[in-house]
């Protein structure tokens, strides 16, 4: 149904694609009539929300159709400003989709946050003793922190220490990891690690420096694979196969090339962070354990790998920390946030998790299969005339006529673009 719902949406305006979402069953009336009069983000809601607010920045909200995780079809919301991202993913995902779509790991959902304890006397072997005798008063002590979190079957599910050294200093580091539920978690994390300070450094003998989640969330790490028949990859002069294997090498090239893997990883969060911040989530956090995550071997690596299986498919996996939320932050008073999520059918934090990684997946797709075919500027290029054109003055209606003399010109470049503005006016 969505296929028909959705055909050549690209090329409608966007009262036609609005319209055409109200079409979404599990809409409701309120989010169709949002969707027609505009998400605006009250300003009295925007000066609760920061210090010294003095007006709004609005970003493209977008969507991209056909995007099929564990055989259930999502309609997924993207903010961006890059011309490319949504094109892109939106190409990604319908040759997944047709492929079988997206399947998904994710062991646990939980974050961690660090009590750093510096000056103790004793040994790690000591405060490994200690910390054994005192852990069940430390869980009753978290669980008294944050009772609510615990009602609703989370709360803190395991302690351990590690000892890092400095020159100047050792470390005992106290890591906590934390079920928070529906919640990114921040807040409930922190609250909770306070409480535990002070018993930890009665016990250590030693002074706490601080205690503080991390955005290093290795027990949020979500996998999303992908098998794309060669069929499905073949262009008009190049064979799928052929691209299978040059998409094979290109990420061989991500997995020795840091240089590579930086731009690779790039590519992969410019869908990532598209829907993270669609749907009201914190990106720089995100954006931090994703980066920390892929030094964990000791290189800089990329979050996805590609190859070709039996010589018949192309798999692409990806692995990365999503420690998203569907409820607290700036969710639940953003209206744009709010419609992103009924827009994806209300997800859980796990649902919402894959869904997010395998955008980043499909994106990466995208990108590789253009580098290893026309290069990434055929399809940038004809995009971004349309920022250059807005850029150079030109109305809306001016802009098609713009882009069929543009095709003429050897430069795309804003000299050009306001010298057949100059022209046709
Ligand atoms: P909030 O504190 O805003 O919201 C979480 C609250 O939502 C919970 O305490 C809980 O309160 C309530 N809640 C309602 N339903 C559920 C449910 N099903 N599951 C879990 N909680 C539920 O958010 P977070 O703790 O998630 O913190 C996220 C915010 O912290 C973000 O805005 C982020 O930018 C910010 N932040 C990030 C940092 C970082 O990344 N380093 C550092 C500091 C802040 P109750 O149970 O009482 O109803």
């Amino acid at each position: 149904m969505n296929e028909h719902l959705f055909y050549k949406f690209y090329q409608k305006t966007p009262l036609e694609r609005k319209n055409i979402l109200t079409n979404l069953s599990h809409l409701s009336d309120e989010k169709k009539a949002n969707l027609l009069t505009g998400f605006n983000l009250p300003e009295s809601v925007a000066n609760q929300m920061i210090e010294n607010q003095i007006g709004l920045y609005d970003l493209p909200l977008g969507i991209v159709p056909e995007v099929t995780v564990n055989g259930k079809t999502y309609t997924v919301p993207m903010v961006t400003e890059e011309p490319s991202v949504i094109a892109a993913a939106s190409n990604g995902c319908k040759i997944i989709h047709r492929s079988g779509g997206f399947t998904t790991t994710q062991e646990k959902r939980e974050m961690i946050g660090e009590i750093a304890i510096y000056d103790s006397p004793y040994s790690i072997e000591e405060i490994e003793k200690k910390l054994s005798k005192e852990i069940d008063h430390l869980f009753t002590i978290a669980h008294e922190a944050h009772p609510s979190i615990v009602k609703r079957g989370g709360g803190i599910q395991s302690i351990w220490v590690e000892k890092k050294q400095h020159p100047n200093h050792t470390f005992y580091v106290f890591y906590i990891s934390v079920d928070t539920k529906e919640a990114m978690g921040a807040n409930i994390l922190n609250t909770i690690l306070e409480a535990l300070v002070s018993p930890i450094e009665t016990f250590t003998n030693g002074t706490c420096i601080m205690a503080i989640l991390s955005n290093l969330s290795t027990h949020s790490v979500v996998t999303t694979t992908c098998h794309i028949p060669f069929e499905n990859l073949e262009t008009k002069t190049i064979s799928g196969e052929e691209i299978a294997r040059r998409i094979e090498i290109a990420s061989e090239l991500s997995q020795v090339d840091p240089y590579r893997a930086a731009t690779h990883n790039k590519g992969i969060m410019n869908g990532i962070d598209a829907v993270v911040i669609a749907t009201g989530n914190d990106w720089r956090a995100i954006e931090a354990g994703a980066h920390a995550y892929a030094t964990l071997s000791g290189t800089y690596q990329p979050f996805s790998k590609w190859f070709i299986h039996n010589d018949k498919k192309l798999v692409g996996t990806l692995s990365i920390p999503m420690p998203i939320g569907t409820v607290g932050g700036s969710i639940s008073i953003h209206p744009a946030a709010q419609f992103s999520h009924e827009l994806l059918m209300n997800p859980s934090a796990k649902e919402l998790a894959v869904i997010i990684a395998s955008i980043g997946l499909a994106q990466n797709f995208a990108a590789l299969k253009a580098l290893v075919t026309d290069g990434i500027q055929k399809g940038h290029m004809n995009l971004q005339v349309k920022s250059l054109a807005l850029t150079a003055g030109a109305t809306e209606e001016e802009i098609p006529q713009i882009i069929q003399l543009l095709k003429e010109q050897k430069h795309l470049n804003l000299e050009t673009v306001q010298k057949i503005l100059e022209s046709i006016r």
